[in-house]
């Protein structure tokens, strides 16, 4: 994945358009994202959104779960859709990032295209960044944690400690 680029977007981009997503949907006032629900109502919204949960022996060990980014289809790990229906925080991310991948490469057409130049790729043009900053974004809404510590955070937006951590950090200073 990593010879290829998308078109640069900050984090303030990614945030913009998570609340996007939460407002539309009616979420925007809900610290506990409902991500797993969020994979039926996709299906529902969007005619080339479409998920599957596999066997865990379908990937390969270190992978949670995977999207293709030509066609919008992403496979979970059967353990992976059951934590985060029991609302572990790490599998409940994981989902979130592949979503990210459909908003941030699919839905959103940004480009895809491959770096054949040798050009230096900064950070926020991966995929894989866009895609965990947009789960990031989208399961702590910066506009509602404001004032909690990094327990709290983990607790009430069901992330994990370190996913709590890495948005506190990121949180506007008043
Ligand atoms: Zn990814």
């Amino acid at each position: 994945m990593s010879s290829y680029m998308v078109e640069p977007k900050s984090r303030a981009d990614l945030r913009r358009l998570a609340r996007i997503l939460r407002e539309h949907l009616r979420l925007d006032d809900i610290l506990y994202f409902p991500i797993v629900e969020l994979l039926d109502v996709m299906t529902e919204l969007f005619s080339d959104f479409n998920y599957e949960i596999v066997a865990d022996s379908v990937l390969s060990k270190k992978v949670h779960a995977d999207t293709d980014v030509r066609t919008g289809h992403i496979r979970i790990k059967e353990s992976v859709y059951e934590g985060a229906c029991n609302g572990e925080g790490r599998d409940r991310m994981t989902i979130a990032h592949e979503i990210g991948h459909y908003f941030t490469l699919c839905f959103c057409g940004f480009k895809l295209t491959r770096n054949f130049s040798n050009a230096k790729i900064i950070t926020f043009c991966y995929p894989e960044w866009q895609a965990k900053c947009f789960a990031g974004e989208l399961m702590v809404p910066a506009h509602l944690v404001r004032g909690m510590d990094r327990d709290e955070i983990a607790e009430q937006c069901g992330v994990s400690f370190d996913a709590a951590c890495v948005q506190y950090k990121h949180l506007p200073k008043e």
